[in-house]
C-alpha cells in the first residue's frame, strides 16, 4: 500500500508547520512527516524564539516586521484557537547594541524603509533605560580566559532600541500551534515516521519511510532543520545549490536576571550584544538567557550528523556566555553548575536563510534557517506556498523571481532574495543575525 498527497513535507518544525498551515489554506492535501513524536521536537524546540528586526537585507527586515503582526494576533493569523494552549508574544523591545559588523546607519535606514519605529540611544540613555548595565565597548570580543577579556573598555556603546521586539515564551507550543491550525484545515501530520529515503518515480516523488507503508506526491518540501543537508542528498539535489547549508550546535544558558532588571514590573528588555559577542533576553521567574552571536575568538562547533549532538550545556561554552553577560551586567552572579540547552542551526553560508525550488520538479527547500527564523515563520510558510503555487503553474522562479506581497504591511518581497543560487550576501553580518 502506498499513500499519497498533493505535497510533503519533510520536517513539523517551525517552518514545516507554517508551510503545511498556508498549504492547507489553498486546498493543497498536505502530508507532513516527522521522525519525531510531535510538532516542533526538533531545533526549534531549543530557540530563544527572539522577535527582532535587525537583518543585514531589506527582504529580512520586511519579512520580520510582517510576522511581528501575525505573532501579535497569532489566534486570527491561525484562524483557530490551539486547546493545548497558544504560544504568547512578549512584546519587551529589543536593543542591539552598537557594533562595526552592523553599521548603525545602515539599520536606520532599513527601519526607515519598513516604518519600523526606532529610538537612537546614546551611552547615557543606554544607562538609563537599562538598569544595572556596563555601557563600556570592549570590542571585538576576547576569550573569556585571556587578559585582554579583563581590560578596560575603549569607549561607551549607544545602540539602536525598537519597542515592538520581544520573545514568543514557548517555540515548541508555536509550532504545535501552527501544525493544529494546518490540521484544522485539513494537512495530516504523521509523527514517528523517519523518512530513510527518496526516490523519484514518473512524475512523483516517493518517500521511504523507516517501518510504514511509503508516500508519493508530485510536490516535496524539504523542511528538515539541520537535517535538511541529508534530505537533499536523498533526493539528489547537491549541485544545484550556490550557497551551502551545514549543521552547526549552540547553547543557551539561563541564569537568575540581575536584580535591577528584575526590580521593575516591566520585562526588561532583549539585548543583541555582538560587542561582547552574545545576545540575552527576559525569560520567565526572573530569569536570563544568554546565547552567542559566534564571536570570531571561539571555535564554531560544525557538526556531521544533528542526531549525535551533544544537547547538554557544556562548562566551556557556559562559562564563556556568562562570564560575557556579567561583563555587561556586573550584577550577574556566575553560579558553578550549567544550566541551559543546546540546538543545532542549519547555517547558510551567508547566514540568510534558503526558500526556494530547486533544478529538480517538484522538489523545494525551506532551509538554512541560520539561527535567525524562528520569528519569521509565519511569514515563511507565506512565502515557500507562494514559490510552491507559482513554480507548479509553470513560473520560471529561477530567472524571473516571484515576488511577495505582505498582508499587514503592504510591504514586497522579491523572493529571489532567498534563492539557492544567489550571490553570496555581502552584507551579511557573518553570524545569527543574518
Ligand atoms: C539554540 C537556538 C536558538 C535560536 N534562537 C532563535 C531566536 O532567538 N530567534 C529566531 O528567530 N530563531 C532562533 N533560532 C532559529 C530557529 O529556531 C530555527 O531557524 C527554526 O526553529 C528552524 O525550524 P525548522 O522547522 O526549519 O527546523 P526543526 O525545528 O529542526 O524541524 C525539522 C524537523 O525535521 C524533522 N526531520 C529531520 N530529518 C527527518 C527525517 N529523515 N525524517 C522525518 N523527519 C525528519 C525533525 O525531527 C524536526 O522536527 C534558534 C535556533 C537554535 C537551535
Amino acid at each position: 500500500m502506498t499513500t499519497t498527497a498533493d505535497a510533503v513535507i519533510v520536517g513539523a518544525g517551525i517552518v514545516g508547520s507554517a508551510t503545511a498551515l498556508e498549504l492547507a489554506r489553498r486546498g493543497v492535501d498536505a502530508l507532513i512527516l516527522d521522525k519525531a513524536g510531535a510538532a516542533g521536537m526538533g531545533s526549534t524546540s531549543a530557540s530563544s524564539a527572539l522577535i527582532r528586526f535587525s537583518y543585514s537585507t531589506w527582504e529580512g527586515v520586511a519579512a520580520s516586521w510582517e510576522s511581528k503582526f501575525r505573532w501579535e494576533e497569532w489566534e486570527e493569523y491561525l484562524g483557530y484557537r490551539d486547546p493545548n494552549g497558544m504560544a504568547r508574544f512578549h512584546r519587551c523591545g529589543k536593543i542591539l547594541l552598537d557594533v562595526p559588523l552592523i553599521p548603525r546607519q545602515r539599520m536606520i535606514e532599513l527601519f526607515d524603509r519598513a516604518g519600523i519605529p526606532y529610538e537612537v540611544w546614546d551611552a547615557e540613555t543606554l544607562a538609563k533605560r537599562v538598569k544595572g548595565i556596563d555601557t563600556g565597548s570592549f570590542y571585538p570580543p576576547k576569550p573569556v580566559d585571556s587578559d585582554e577579556f579583563f581590560e578596560d573598555p575603549h569607549g561607551r556603546l549607544g545602540a539602536l532600541y525598537n519597542p515592538d521586539g520581544g520573545y514568543i515564551d514557548d517555540p515548541r507550543l508555536a509550532a504545535a500551534n501552527l501544525a493544529a491550525a494546518a490540521a484544522h484545515r485539513g494537512a495530516r501530520f504523521a509523527f514517528r515516521r523517519r523518512v530513510m529515503s527518496i526516490d523519484r518515480v514518473g512524475d512523483v516523488w516517493r518517500v521511504t519511510i523507516d517501518g510504514h507503508e511509503p508516500v508519493e506526491a508530485p510536490v516535496l518540501v524539504n523542511a528538515a532543520g539541520p537535517w535538511s543537508s541529508a534530505i537533499n542528498k536523498m533526493v539528489g539535489a547537491t549541485s544545484d545549490f550556490r550557497i551551502k547549508v551545514a549543521p552547526m550546535r549552540q547553547e543557551v544558558h539561563q541564569v537568575r536576571a540581575p536584580a535591577s532588571l528584575r526590580e521593575s514590573d516591566a520585562e526588561f528588555p532583549a539585548i543583541g550584544d555582538l560587542d561582547l559577542g552574545i545576545y540575552t533576553r527576559p525569560e520567565s521567574g526572573g530569569n536570563m538567557l544568554v546565547g552567542g552571536t559566534e564571536p570570531e575568538c571561539d571555535p564554531l562547533e560544525w557538526i556531521d550528523d544533528p542526531d549525535a549532538a551533544n544537547l547538554n550545556p557544556t562548562v566551556e561554552r557556559y562559562e564563556a556566555q556568562i562570564t560575557r553577560a556579567a561583563r555587561r551586567f556586573p550584577e550577574l552572579t556566575v553560579p558553578n553548575r550549567p544550566n541551559g540547552i543546546a540546538g543545532v542551526y542549519d547555517v547558510a553560508e551567508d547566514w540568510t536563510p534558503i526558500y526556494d525550488k530547486t533544478a529538480l520538479p517538484g522538489f523545494y527547500v525551506g532551509i538554512g534557517t541560520s539561527g535567525n527564523q524562528f520569528k519569521n515563520a509565519p511569514i515563511v510558510g507565506s512565502i515557500l506556498d507562494r514559490i510552491i503555487d507559482a513554480v507548479e503553474n509553470g513560473h520560471d522562479h529561477d530567472s524571473d523571481p516571484v515576488h511577495y506581497t505582505c498582508r499587514h504591511t503592504g510591504h514586497d518581497l522579491n523572493l529571489g532574495a532567498f534563492s539557492r543560487k544567489r550571490e553570496r550576501n555581502p552584507d551579511s553580518s557573518g553570524t545569527v543575525m543574518g
